[in-house]
């Protein structure tokens, strides 16, 4: 998808400090850490946002999950534990329009959300 930051950092044209991949998925740090430990995991196929999964796409959702797991026990904050966060759309505060989610750790969050 040609403007897309996410997929420009997945052909490798636009550099990140990966953690992990595979086929399926990019692992990279967040240039923007909001937590000691922010992640991103990112299907490589290119979807506009968790509004855009349907039947033909949602299989790529468990591919990320299983990412996720490995990376926290990779950044070492799989026992401990971590938030998963995904920012959908407008109100969902979205800026890049590539599904993704955040993985933050390494911290105590906060029991409210917002
Ligand atoms: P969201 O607001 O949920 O769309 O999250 C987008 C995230 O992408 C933000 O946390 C940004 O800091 C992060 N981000 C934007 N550009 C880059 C980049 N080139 N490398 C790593 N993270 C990025
Ligand atoms: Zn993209």
């Amino acid at each position: 998808m040609q403007d897309c930051i996410f997929c420009k950092i997945i052909e490798g044209s636009i550099p990140s400090k990966k953690v992990l991949e595979n086929d399926d998925i990019i692992a990279f740090h967040d240039i923007n850490p909001a937590a000691p430990v922010h992640v991103l995991v990112v299907p490589k196929v290119h979807i506009d946002s968790l509004e855009a999964l349907n039947s033909r796409n949602i299989d790529v959702v468990v591919k990320v999950h299983q990412a996720i797991l490995e990376v926290a026990k990779i950044m070492n904050i799989n026992s401990k534990g971590y938030r998963v966060i995904v920012n959908c759309g407008k109100d969902g505060g979205q800026t890049v329009p590539h599904l993704h989610y955040h993985v933050l750790g390494g911290t105590a969050m906060n029991e409210k959300l917002l």
